[in-house]
């Protein structure tokens, strides 16, 4: 089940349906932070920064491409183990520093 909470879409079930219910809500934003601790991770590009160079899909295509402005882009998706550490060495190596995994 899918609850938006203050703008927050989390994924949980929740405990009681009855409307108001708090320990419902509890319990969806436990799930909430299980998933935060968990390290539900995504690339992030800021695209007033980025200078286009294309390093960041040289180094994780997994993640980074390029768009038709120009300009880089992150997935929309969580970034999996197998590709996290490339993930982290684009971000790193961006010379503009326009890149955050968070
Ligand atoms: S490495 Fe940085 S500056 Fe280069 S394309 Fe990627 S986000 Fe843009």
């Amino acid at each position: 089940m899918i609850y938006v909470l203050k703008g927050i879409t989390v994924y949980g079930v929740k405990a009681c349906d009855a409307q108001n219910c708090l320990p419902g809500y509890v319990t969806i934003l436990k799930t909430y932070l299980r998933l935060k601790e968990d390290g539900f991770m995504r690339g992030h590009v800021d695209k007033d920064a980025c200078i286009g160079c294309g390093l960041c899909e040289s180094i994780c295509p997994e993640v980074f491409s390029m768009e038709d402005d120009g300009k880089a882009v992150a997935a929309d998706k969580e970034i999996s183990d197998d590709v996290m550490d490339s993930a982290r060495d684009a971000e790193e190596q961006c010379p503009v520093e326009a890149i955050r995994i968070e």
